[in-house]
């Protein structure tokens, strides 16, 4: 086993890393957050502060707890500043930018340090490509919203040393997550079979079965939690868009994971979901 992990770096300060960096702090790990974008940073801290605060007053966390968890969080305005005992990554889902990002993130950190990505659907594999050490990589699945969700797939490469994969599975564990081992595959579990929920539903708007409204409303009665597109409002059009591709090029093209034209038109128009006020519906 490696040695105890105190500290946890996350990379992304967009909607995933502000859940996983909760995740982490009231769990009791001393969490640095890092963005390019040095003001989406900053303007993530009151963010948390929000979520926290939610779960106080549904009474799901006592007020102390959120405020020792608040203490633990700190942004860090340069890249070379951010060592720690693992690093999480929840960037844009793009196989360039990760790889880029986690050489740098390489140079910068010991031999020691655990790199881990919160990709939806690239081979971790081949993020670790672009690697020194790809025995220390692996890939930690949260879901959205990833300080509330439960699961966590932990996705070895080919290279990932058994060893990581056992602390992972610990670490996912110590954060209060039921962690799942999965091997390396195009969207691992959860988004391979989620795509059809997503494909099938662009089917139904494409042939004028339904509308957004009906096929959500349809579907929640039925006994899904949310809709498809009011879901996809939530994960980001972007995000889902990048995910459907992904995982559509990695089989091969299988027109079965086709990604509709309905959703990169809401991408191309800026429409993503909640985090830009409108999607497949309007926010305030
Ligand atoms: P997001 O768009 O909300 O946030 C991404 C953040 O990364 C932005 O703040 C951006 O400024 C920052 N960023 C971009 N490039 C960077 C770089 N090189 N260095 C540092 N920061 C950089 O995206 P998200 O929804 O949080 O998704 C992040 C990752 O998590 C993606 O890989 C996505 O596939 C995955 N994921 C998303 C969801 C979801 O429901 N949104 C669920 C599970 C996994």
């Amino acid at each position: 086993m490696r040695s105890e992990i105190k500290t946890v770096g996350v990379v992304g300060a967009g909607t995933m890393g502000r859940g996983i960096a909760i995740s982490c702090v009231l769990a009791g790990y001393e969490t640095l957050l890092f963005d390019i974008n040095t003001v989406l940073c900053e303007k993530a801290l009151p963010l948390i502060h929000q979520s926290i605060d939610q779960s106080v007053s549904k009474g799901k966390l006592t007020k102390e707890a959120g405020e020792e968890g608040l203490s633990r969080i700190r942004c860090v305005k340069s890249l070379p500043d951010l060592r720690a005992d693992i690093i999480i990554e929840a960037v844009i889902e793009n196989l360039e930018v990760k790889q880029n990002l986690f050489a740098d993130l390489e140079k910068i950190n010991t031999e020691q340090t655990i790199l881990a990505t919160n990709t939806s659907s690239i081979s971790i594999t081949q993020i670790a490509s672009a690697l020194q050490n790809p025995s220390r990589f692996i890939g930690l699945h949260f879901f959205n919203p990833a300080h509330l969700m439960k699961l966590v797939e932990v996705i070895s490469g080919k290279q990932t040393d058994p060893d990581i994969a056992l602390t992972m599975m610990n670490f996912s564990k110590s954060l209060g997550k039921t962690a799942v081992e999965v091997k390396d595959s195009p969207g691992f579990i959860v988004n391979r079979v989620a795509r059809h929920y997503y494909v099938e539903s662009f089917k139904l708007l494409e042939e004028g079965v339904s509308d957004v409204e009906g096929i959500d409303k349809l579907l929640r009665s039925s006994g899904f939690k949310m809709g498809p597109f009011e879901l996809m409002d939530l994960i980001g059009i972007d995000v889902n868009f990048a995910v459907t591709t992904s995982v559509y090029e990695g089989f091969n093209r299988n027109p079965k994971f086709k990604p509709s034209a309905i959703q990169k038109e809401k991408v191309d128009r800026g429409f993503l979901g909640r985090k830009t006020g409108r999607g497949f519906y309007v926010y305030k």
